[in-house]
């Protein structure tokens, strides 16, 4: 791989050398750009998402988001979100469908390079506990499986491994995609460090560094600059 011999290139600017030990961008560690990021907080307005213990998905979804986009955005990435407050995307009396292809609608007006829905999970079982990667039926499970990855390694939460499925989210995107399943809120102590601030920040770093393995192992914009 290139990343014992990295060949520094410089782009118009200067000092950008794109590999994960020497990528810097105007003297700093700039692993994602140029990069564009689509960050999906599951939920939101009248769509709560599971609820248990008085904790709504939609709310852990998007303080997760929030931190997750101020990382990636240190990182050099461009990052776009769904939403960034407690509402849905499609006009009220719209439908559920309407509010879901508003989200990837986000992403095709963005010219992204890939979109990351983040969820809670709710099982009725409330001792299933741990985290879960999706990406689309018939498409690639690299970027779903960076993340989970990373996730597991780092907040060691239980892998609950990495499925195809056919969420809305992921079936309509053109680019490649992946829904995120943090965590079960059925579960109350899990529930507990879904809502805690540290494990939060715990989660969006693991999440950005699946990210940054993403970029660097799959992608082939970055690729073909690393390897050139
Ligand atoms: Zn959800």
């Amino acid at each position: 791989m290139h990343f014992d011999t990295c060949s520094q290139q410089n782009d118009d600017f200067g000092n950008y050398f794109h590999c994960y030990n020497c990528c810097i961008y105007g003297g700093e560690f700039k692993p994602l750009w140029p990069t564009t990021i689509v960050l999906d907080p599951g939920h939101g307005g009248i769509y709560p998402g599971a609820v248990h213990y008085n904790i709504r998905e939609a709310d852990v979804n998007l303080a997760v988001a929030h931190k997750l986009r101020e990382k990636l955005i240190m990182l050099g990435a461009q990052v776009i979100m769904t939403r960034t407050g407690d509402n849905n995307l499609a006009p009220l009396g719209s439908s559920l469908t309407a509010d879901l292809q508003a989200r990837v609608d986000v992403a095709r007006k963005s010219s992204a390079d890939i979109f990351v829905s983040l969820h809670a999970d709710s099982n009725s079982d409330i001792h299933m506990t741990g985290a879960a990667g999706y990406y689309p039926t018939g498409g690639s499970s690299n970027l779903a499986r960076a993340i989970q990855t990373a996730i597991v390694i780092q907040t060691e939460a239980k892998d609950n491994g990495v499925h195809s499925a056919n969420f809305y989210v992921l079936l309509h995107n053109k680019i490649p995609s992946a829904l995120i399943e943090m965590g079960f809120l059925s579960n109350r102590s899990e529930a507990s460090r879904l809502i805690d601030d540290t494990y939060q920040n715990l989660l969006a770093d693991s999440i950005c560094k699946g990210i940054i393995s993403y970029f660097l192992f799959f992608a082939t914009t970055t690729e073909s600059i690393c390897d050139s």
